[in-house]
């Protein structure tokens, strides 16, 4: 328990934010013998091959082949967590003798967890190299931020409900007077060993440094930056290493922007898992008809965290679809549809949790809370298949920091290693057959 978890926070620190995530599951994929694919060059495939492919390198989609009978597995989580990002001309001078930045936030974070922290930033820069412009990825891994809170002596109201304004309250503090405006881009030059004339274009984001941590008495509880969605990205990578030999084609899709809605060109409601799965069906030599077949005998697995009862505010939740941290992986339903599951693949996520001898509970919202949304129903708009809608229990969503169940995270990984192994076959929606 302890090892996974210290492998997990391990992974998520070298992944500050998408564009590192991705980069960090390619270098584990490398590791493992899988072959890089470009979206833009053509895919020569081998049946029990392993390949993977990135989509504006902060999506990527992993897949082994496999011969016979073609059906997908596939698990898919997200890569993106709620930050700032600065914008194109980040710096903001003055009041006399600071130099701030201009953020803007990306996604619903809790933004009082921001403040009083030193922060680190992380991106890509676009960089004249030659003749071109080439991306390169910048993780500055030091303190050289911080967002400071008004002292209580001049907001005495702080304690009754503060509403911070993000154009005002929010803007990170980068010099006491030392730097002046220009010299930000000179600081990322510095970084990058490149000229500040080289620098084209960025797109970095504020990262919370903090450290995760195993922590309580039993050591019960990890806590971390990002554990929305990277322990379950984490997990899914687990199990699909761990799958030496798949049933079907096992894919892995760890998609950006799922913070911010999942429309873009590399997040859930793009072409690229279709696209994906086309390509690979059409370099196996398949057939249109044999891929639409393949994908009506697949499954779809989404694994995003869910929100475990709060030991301050247990009316939160449900009075009996709730979960908690350490009680094994949350299967999510939703009347309206914002999750996949329905009976049908409730059905054989649980008969696969038995298998993997790995605990599920229920979760649904109370009913008079709308709740949030998650990549499995948007996925499903172009590549539509059963599949279900699963997390792990944890607390403080979208804090800079949150808390989640030690435990938890070797139960995902053993049920995705589990998925990716097991024989599934879906017929229509009157049969499953396990095993
Ligand atoms: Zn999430």
């Amino acid at each position: 328990m302890q090892d996974i978890n210290e492998a997990l926070i391990d992974f998520i620190r070298r992944s500050p934010d998408a564009f590192h995530a991705a980069a960090e599951i390619g270098r584990r994929l490398d590791e493992a013998g899988f072959e890089r694919l470009s979206e833009s060059r053509a895919w020569k495939l081998k049946n029990g091959g392993k390949y993977y492919v990135t989509r504006n390198g902060s999506s990527v989609i992993a897949f082994r082949t496999a011969g016979g009978e073609c059906r997908f597995r596939i698990f898919a989580a997200h890569d993106d967590s709620p930050t700032f990002r600065l914008k194109d001309a980040p710096e903001l001078a003055g009041p006399e003798g600071y130099l701030r930045l201009n953020v803007e936030a990306y996604g619903g974070m809790i933004d009082s967890t921001w403040l009083d922290r030193p922060l680190g930033l992380a991106g890509r820069v676009m960089v004249r190299s030659g003749g071109a412009i080439e991306s390169r990825l910048l993780n500055i891994d030091r303190d050289v931020l911080l967002i400071p809170n008004l002292c209580i002596h001049f907001n005495r109201e702080v304690n009754k409900g503060f509403a911070y304004n993000r154009a005002v309250d929010l803007c990170p503090l980068v010099s006491a007077g030392e730097l002046k405006k220009g010299g930000f881009d000179a600081l990322i030059a510095a970084e990058l060993g490149v000229k500040p004339e080289d620098i084209v274009s960025k797109e970095l984001s504020l990262v919370c440094r903090q450290p995760g941590s195993i922590w309580g008495f039993e050591q019960e509880f990890v806590s971390s930056p990002r554990l929305d969605d990277m322990q379950c990205v984490f997990a899914g990578l687990e199990g699909f290493l761990r799958a030496e030999n798949p049933e079907g084609v096992a894919v892995l899709a760890v998609l950006d922007n799922e913070e911010v809605g999942s429309g873009t060109k590399q997040g859930a409601l793009s072409t690229f898992l279709k696209d994906t799965l086309r390509r690979m069906s059409a370099a196996l030599g398949k057939s249109e008809d044999e891929l639409l077949r393949a994908v009506a005998a697949s499954f779809f697995i989404s694994a995003d965290n869910a929100h475990a009862v709060h030991p301050n505010h247990p009316e939160k939740s449900d009075a009996e679809n709730r979960c908690y941290m350490n009680k094994g992986v949350v299967i999510k339903e939703n009347a309206a549809q914002s999750y996949m599951t329905d009976a049908f693949s409730r059905a054989a996520l649980t008969e696969l949790c038995a298998r993997a001898g790995v605990p599920w509970q229920r979760f649904a919202n109370r009913s008079d809370s709308a709740g949030g949304s998650t990549l499995g129903n948007l996925s499903n708009v172009q590549v539509s298949l059963h599949g279900a809608d699963i997390g792990l229990a944890q607390l403080a969503m979208h804090s800079s920091y949150e808390t989640a169940g030690a435990r938890d995270t070797e139960y995902a990984a053993k049920l995705a290693e589990t998925y990716f192994s097991t024989p599934l076959r879906i017929e229509g929606a009157e049969r499953i057959v396990i095993g």
